[in-house]
């Protein structure tokens, strides 16, 4: 608990981004400090109780938690993107937003058949984000081992949805 009390009082809220009424969680603040980021990780780390081959992170935030946490786990990173980033052959999955719909894509050939991938991103809302990365993952042919957060704004159903999806999901921090 007091490891986790300090990683929240370095998340910053900003009110009305990217639009009124939403209270954005920012984490930029918990990145620029070296111990909270550590222990981000170790924390994160810990919620990992088998192997994984690969941690597949969500551009962008995600990357950052997500290729730290690779190394700690001894797992490789695979890199889930916005649609058009990537420049080898991918595969891509259609999530809603809030107001229309977004793509992601991974090289089509970044997963072994039955590698153990653990998805990560900094913040889980209505989770079809994480799902959309879940698809990927799976039509790839990896097993998806669960799925981690730094935040969880569980009033958006996201936690819910992936244990739904039968997904180990795991975060630090709950926002109401
Ligand atoms: P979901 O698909 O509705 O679960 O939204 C999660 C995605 O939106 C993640 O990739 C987050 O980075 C991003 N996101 C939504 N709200 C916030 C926020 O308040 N802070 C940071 N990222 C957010």
């Amino acid at each position: 608990a007091g490891a986790t009390d300090a990683i929240r009082a370095l998340v910053r809220t900003i009110p009305d981004f990217p639009r009124p009424g939403i209270q954005f969680r920012d984490i930029s603040t918990l990145f620029l400090d070296r111990d909270g980021l550590a222990a981000t990780v170790d924390a994160l780390a810990a919620t990992v109780t088998g192997p994984v081959d690969l941690v597949a992170a969500i551009e962008a935030r995600g990357f950052a938690i997500g290729g730290a946490l690779s190394v700690r786990l001894n797992a490789g990173l695979l890199l889930v993107r916005k649609d058009g980033k990537l420049p080898g052959a991918t595969i891509a999955e259609d999530y809603a937003l809030e107001y229309g719909r977004d793509r992601l894509a991974m090289h089509v050939d970044a997963c072994a058949p039955g590698a153990r991938v653990l998805i990560v991103d900094d913040l889980l809302a209505t989770g079809g984000t994480a799902l959309a990365a879940v698809r990927l993952v799976q039509r790839a042919g990896g097993k998806v081992v669960g799925a981690r957060f730094v935040i969880d704004l569980p009033g958006l159903g996201g936690g819910r949805a992936l244990d739904e999806a039968g997904i180990d999901v795991v975060s630090l921090l709950a926002y109401e």
